[in-house]
């Protein structure tokens, strides 16, 4: 088991280290390609098979994770539309005790979330410790959809004063401090961003729209959305230039093959609960004795 785990922590190192940002200085997307897999054989098996050992060794660390009750573990997905966040996430997650494990999708806030500021909801949805809790979308919307469409910023009522043209600069400062204080609690953030290309965007939409099976998936909205993209490219360099931080890194995933970037993702998660050192609780001699009492005594029955 150790030796394994040693062999597949060196493949995940292989895999995320050239996705993660843990300072954005200069940070520019164009230097990630999201057609990108690392010369790995597009090989549909083996990617497979190495992405089912990755769910074993995730769902191995999240049972100690529960266990031992200590962290808490965040993780948030962002990405532009069809570039598969669900996909991931479900892959990813799927050897993961359902009861450790929670999603949370941020959808165009309600009248009730207005009323509150934009942290209020996130906040709510956070993980319990010994959880692994998922944000589709998240609070950084905030920083993307919000700023590409400043319309949705006057939905906000917020006091005209406090909206000026610091405002976007304040918000990747609030978000800054906001994820220090959680990783000061015990809250372990990572953060996706899958990055598509605009030709696969196009290739996915039309697969929405011409496979019965799929057109469920298609949204008018998202291709309004699609006209928007040089805007959206630029708020989403922004922000991981802004928020790019070595306790809550941002990883840009290529996301133009599926099968890679859920592989890159599963090595992430793995990677950081790792370093976790997760330990099932140690029992003391007490209650070592307390449970061969017990034992006995059901023997005895
Ligand atoms: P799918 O991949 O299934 O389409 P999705 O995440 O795109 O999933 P949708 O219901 O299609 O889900 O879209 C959610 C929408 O909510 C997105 O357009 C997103 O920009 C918007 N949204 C999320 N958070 C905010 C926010 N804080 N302010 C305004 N809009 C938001
Ligand atoms: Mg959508």
């Amino acid at each position: 088991m150790e030796r394994e785990l040693s062999q597949v922590l060196t493949q995940c190192h292989h895999l995320t280290r050239p996705y993660r940002i843990d300072s954005g200085d200069g940070f520019r997307l164009d230097r990630i390609d999201p057609g990108d897999t690392l010369d790995l054989p597009s090989d549909k098996k083996a990617a497979r098979e190495a992405l089912e050992q990755g769910v074993q060794m995730l769902s191995e660390l999240q049972q100690r994770l529960y266990a031992q009750n200590k962290w808490a573990v965040l993780l948030i997905f962002q990405a532009m539309d069809a570039a598969g966040k669900d996909g991931t996430i479900k892959h990813v997650m799927s050897g993961v005790n359902p009861q450790g494990c929670q999603v949370t999708s941020f959808k165009a806030p309600s009248a009730l979330d207005l009323d509150h500021d934009y942290l209020w909801r996130a906040n709510q949805a956070l993980p319990e410790r010994g959880r692994i809790g998922i944000f589709n979308r998240s609070y950084y919307e905030e920083t993307l959809v919000v700023r590409v469409h400043p319309e949705l910023l006057a939905k906000q009522s917020l006091p005209p004063d406090l909206v000026g043209p610091k405002l976007w600069q304040q918000r990747f400062e609030d978000i800054r401090h906001y994820e220090r204080y959680l990783s000061r609690n015990g809250v372990v953030v990572l953060k996706f961003f899958l990055h598509l290309s605009k030709e696969e965007q196009k290739r996915r939409f039309l697969q929405r729209l011409e496979r019965p099976e799929k057109n469920w998936k298609f949204s008018a909205a998202d291709i309004r959305e699609r006209g928007f993209w040089e805007d959206y490219r630029q708020a989403y360099e922004e922000m991981i230039r802004e928020t790019a931080t070595a306790h809550a890194p941002w990883f840009v995933v290529p996301a133009d093959h599926k099968w890679f970037t859920r592989l890159v993702v599963a090595a992430a998660v793995i990677e950081r609960l790792d370093g976790l050192d997760l330990r099932y609780p140690e029992v003391s001699q007490e209650a070592k004795q307390a449970l061969a009492q017990a034992r006995e005594q059901l023997l005895a029955e």
